[in-house]
């Protein structure tokens, strides 16, 4: 058995991942105090916790200031709640995002997850985030809730004890490897492909071999 985590250990292994970084030791001790219920505090409790302090409702100010936002399931098809998802992630990653897929928010964060993907395809701008997202339940409810994170290193958040999931379609990472599915265009990876020369080098040689499908076909301009 492992020994219980005091509040203020479980707070400083959230900073160092970068979560909770303007949060209140109080705060956070009182809110894992809710959640855990009498239980020994661990670290998927201090995740509730730190969850109840961001909000469920998509980006807030305590959770905004660490790249971060949780959406629980009661949120997840709340139009404002995506509207402030959208919002957000466009800010952070100076970039628009369209608004086909922004009435979904598993469209939206594969969208937002292939656009930081695709922008270190190629050794470009090597610091840019990637999006990871940590799926849990919250201890008080049982409710499922998501927290989405902008990290360019994810080794801190693997470091929670947690499984941490990284956000790219499996088609657009496929294609961004010259491996080209049908049906496997994903919209991030036809916005990025024509401004890419590795990609657009894999598409000609896909093409030459007589191995690209339709879909991707236009991308070759
Ligand atoms: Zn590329």
């Amino acid at each position: 058995m492992t020994t219980p985590l005091r509040a203020d250990e479980a707070l400083a292994s959230l900073c160092r991942a970068g979560l909770a970084t303007r949060i209140d030791a109080a705060a956070f001790a009182a809110a894992c105090d809710e959640e855990r219920g009498g239980a020994p505090l661990d670290a998927e409790i201090a995740l509730s916790a730190l969850a109840s302090i961001y909000g469920v409702r998509g980006p807030s100010e305590a959770s905004a200031v660490d790249r971060a936002f949780v959406v629980d399931e009661h949120a997840a098809a709340d139009p404002a709640v995506l509207g402030a998802v959208w919002l957000a992630l466009e800010r952070w990653l100076e970039h628009p995002i369209p608004v086909a897929v922004a009435t979904d928010l598993d469209e939206l964060v594969s969208y937002a997850g292939d656009l930081c993907f695709l922008r270190r395809h190629a050794g470009a701008a090597s610091e840019a985030p990637y999006l990871f997202s940590i799926e849990r339940w919250r201890t008080r409810d049982d409710t499922p809730y998501s927290l989405y994170v902008l990290r360019s290193d994810g080794a801190p958040l693997y470091a929670l004890g947690v499984p941490v999931q990284f956000h790219v379609h499996p088609d657009t990472e496929a294609a961004a490897a010259g491996i080209f599915r049908t049906d496997g265009l994903t919209s991030s990876y036809r916005e990025h492909a024509p401004a890419c020369a590795a990609c657009r080098d894999a598409l000609r040689g896909a093409a030459a071999r007589g191995a690209l499908p339709d879909v991707f076909q236009a991308l070759l301009g």
